[in-house]
C-alpha cells in the first residue's frame, strides 16, 4: 500500500480545490479502506467548490483542508479489524449519511436524519482521491453486472427514488411534475418510467438537458425559458384539469417551489429535495398547503437501504438505463474541467464521473461508447 495519494483538496475559503499529494488514510477498526475506480461530482461538492453561503456556514473555514466527493465506487483494499461483514476485494460503494446507530431516528428506521449523522465529504474527508476510508456500516456491496461508472451514481440515484417514491411506494399509473433538469432529476425519469407513472412532466432550463429527460421516458418537456406558456395550466391541461398527483422540487428556487405548490392536485404529494438560497420563502401557507391537503416530504438523503436495494435492482436488471445521463467521463485529475462542466449555465451536461486510475477510464469510455 502506497503511503500518499493524490486528492482533490479544498484548501481555501474560495472558488476552487487543489490537486495534492496526501497520506493515505488509515482506515479505523471499524472502516474500511476502498479503492476509488469511479466518483462522481454532486451538487454539495459544487457547493463546495465555489464556497457558496452554504459551504461556509455547514462546513467553515476550521475544517479545511478537507477532501471533497461523496459518490463512489470502488474495491476494498484493506478492512478494520472490528469489520464483520466486508471484506478485502469487496466490489462497494458507500451511503454517504453515516448513521448513528443510537440516534432515535435510526431506531425507528430513519437512519438518513439521525440527530448524530455525519456526511461523507461534509463532515469527513471525501472520496475525489485514489484511496477513501469509510465505516463499514456504510458500505453497500455493489452487483457485479453494475460498473463502476454508473455504481457510483446508485447514490444521486437514490436521491431521486426515494423523492419519487415517498415513503408509501404509491406511484403506479400516476402523473408526476419533475421541476429541474439536473442529473437527479433525470434519474427521477427513469424510474418514473420504470415503476409506471403515466405522465412524467419535466420543467427545467436548458434544452440540452430536457433532451437527456425526452430520452429518458419524459412524456413531456418544458423549457421556462419559453416564456410565452402558463406553466400550471399547461400541467392542468395534462391533468385532466386536476393538477399532478405528484410534485418534485429538483430546483430549490422560490419562484419553482411557489409555483411547484399550484402545479400540484389537491392531496398530492409534494417532494422537497432542492436545496434553496434563501432560509426564506413566502408560501400561501393557508389556501396553498392546509386546505388543498398537500403533503410535503422534505428529501435529505435516502431511505435505508431500501433506495440501496431498489436502485441495485434497477441498475442490474437494466429495467432503467441511466447511460444517456452519464454524459461526461474525466481523468480525476482534470477535475476542474469537470466542476466548470457541471456548473456551467445553461446546463450542457449529465453527470460527471471523474477516475483516478487511467485504465478504468479507459475501460469505461470503451463501454460507454458500445452503447
Ligand atoms: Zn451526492
Amino acid at each position: 500500500m502506497p503511503r500518499t495519494m493524490k486528492a482533490v483538496v479544498k484548501t481555501a475559503p474560495h472558488l476552487g480545490a487543489e490537486w495534492r499529494d496526501v497520506p493515505v488514510p488509515m482506515p479505523l477498526p471499524d472502516w474500511v479502506l476502498l479503492r476509488v475506480r469511479a466518483t462522481s461530482i454532486c451538487g454539495t461538492d459544487v457547493h463546495i467548490y465555489g464556497w457558496n453561503q452554504w459551504a461556509q456556514t455547514r462546513i467553515g473555514i476550521e475544517r479545511l483542508p478537507q477532501i471533497l466527493g461523496h459518490e463512489v465506487a470502488g474495491e476494498v483494499v484493506e478492512a478494520g479489524s472490528q469489520c464483520r461483514c466486508i471484506r478485502v476485494g469487496d466490489y462497494v460503494s458507500a451511503e454517504t449519511h453515516i448513521y448513528h446507530p443510537a440516534d432515535l431516528q435510526a431506531m425507528l428506521g430513519q437512519r438518513h436524519i439521525g440527530e448524530r449523522m455525519k456526511i461523507v465529504g461534509v463532515d469527513h474527508d471525501g472520496c475525489f482521491a485514489e484511496y477513501f476510508a469509510v465505516p463499514e456500516s456504510v458500505c453497500w456491496v455493489n452487483d457485479g453486472a453494475i460498473p463502476p461508472e454508473l455504481a457510483a451514481v446508485q447514490e444521486p440515484m437514490g436521491n431521486a427514488c426515494y423523492a419519487l417514491l415517498g415513503e408509501d411506494c404509491d406511484v403506479a399509473g400516476k402523473s408526476v411534475v419533475i421541476l429541474g433538469d439536473g442529473p437527479t432529476a433525470l434519474f427521477a425519469v427513469g424510474i418514473a418510467r420504470a415503476v409506471g407513472l403515466t405522465t412524467i412532466v419535466v420543467i427545467g432550463a436548458s434544452s440540452y438537458a430536457l433532451g437527456i429527460a425526452r430520452r429518458m421516458g419524459a412524456d413531456h418537456t418544458l423549457d421556462i425559458t419559453d416564456s410565452g406558456v402558463d406553466r400550471v395550466q399547461y400541467v392542468r391541461d395534462l391533468t385532466g384539469g386536476y393538477g399532478a398527483d405528484l410534485v418534485l422540487d429538483m430546483v430549490g428556487a422560490a419562484s419553482a417551489i411557489q409555483e411547484g405548490l399550484k402545479i400540484i392536485r389537491k392531496g398530492g404529494r409534494y417532494s422537497a429535495f432542492g436545496v434553496s438560497g434563501s432560509a426564506t420563502i413566502p408560501i400561501d401557507y393557508n389556501n396553498g398547503i392546509v386546505f388543498r391537503g398537500i403533503q410535503i416530504h422534505g428529501i435529505s438523503g435516502r431511505k435505508l437501504f431500501d433506495t440501496w436495494y431498489r436502485v441495485r435492482n434497477l441498475l442490474a436488471s437494466a429495467r432503467v438505463d441511466i447511460r444517456p445521463i452519464i454524459t461526461h467521463l474525466l481523468p480525476l485529475e482534470r477535475f476542474t474541467e469537470g466542476f466548470e462542466t457541471a456548473m456551467g449555465t445553461p446546463r450542457q451536461c449529465g453527470k460527471v464521473v471523474l477516475f483516478p486510475d487511467a485504465q478504468e477510464l479507459a475501460a469505461a469510455r470503451q463501454r460507454m461508447s458500445a452503447t
